[in-house]
């Protein structure tokens, strides 16, 4: 399966949406970015109204500079400005100048939150904007995550150990969903490799599968394979974030 539409353009985006006071995409209080395109299909996407990068508003960066700058004093000691999506790789160059601006006018603390497949697409000097990435690795196993996800898992890890190698501050996030992506064995395995990477991981993150984008993928007249999947239990959660723990990474 292939939804490799990127566009590459320095001045101009496609946004899916903004929000001013998030908590949980990073350290503190953040700005968000939603970029719209995606070429991964996750089963469990709360967000698949960003899939299309053309269904987003189409942004200048100024424009786009402008939505964060009534908020820059209070980021700047708060938290800082995150820019996710949908896949904010697709469109590497309009993100790589907007996290470029928002250092240079506005000196904030900046996060990507990625799945890291198109990494390629960026030389390492792009990251030098970038102060942490938030990685997303939604499976140990290349099978189950090419079902999970429509895409290979081999890039993600490669990007995980590019940044290693950068020394690139990274948070781990995994979702946990019963039944796919719950079994000991597979995230022992991934732990381990987390652990590899060093300390440059300053924490994991297990977040609980949630039944918040069904209505989304209705909406869309898409197939929803997960609606009768449950939300992991507290027991499982713990268990999960046990196995990270056991191998000396912070876990959230
Ligand atoms: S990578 Fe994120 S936005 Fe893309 S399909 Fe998966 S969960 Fe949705």
């Amino acid at each position: 399966m292939s939804h490799a539409e990127t566009v590459h353009s320095p001045s101009t985006g496609f946004l899916h949406s903004v929000e001013s006071g998030a908590a949980v995409d990073g350290p503190g209080v953040r700005f968000v970015y939603f970029m719209s395109g995606c070429q991964f299909r996750c089963l469990y996407c709360h967000n698949p109204d960003t899939w299309k990068l053309h269904d987003g508003r189409e942004v200048s960066l100024d424009a786009a500079l402008a939505e964060v700058a009534p908020y820059a004093r209070f980021l700047k000691f708060a938290g800082g400005v995150t820019v996710s999506g949908g896949e904010p790789l697709m469109q590497a160059d309009f993100v790589g100048a907007l996290l470029g601006e928002i250092k240079a006018r506005f000196g904030l603390h900046t996060a990507l939150d990625t799945q890291g497949f198109l990494h390629e697409e960026v030389d390492d000097a792009w990251f030098e904007a970038v102060d942490l990435v938030l990685l997303d690795i939604k499976h140990s196993d290349p099978a189950v995550y090419r079902r999970l996800t429509g895409q290979d898992l081999a890039p993600t890890l490669a990007f995980a150990r590019r940044l290693a190698r950068l020394g690139k501050p990274m948070w781990i996030r995994y979702v946990l969903v019963p039944g796919l992506t719950d079994a000991d064995a597979d995230i022992a395995a991934l732990a381990d490799f987390v652990a590899g990477l060093g300390p440059v991981v300053e924490r994991v993150e297990v977040l609980p599968f949630h039944q918040l984008g069904k209505d989304k993928w209705a909406k869309l007249g898409k197939v929803y394979e997960l609606g009768d999947t449950p939300v992991p239990t507290p027991e499982a959660v713990a268990r999960a974030r046990a196995l990270f723990a056991d191998r000396g990474l912070a876990v959230a």
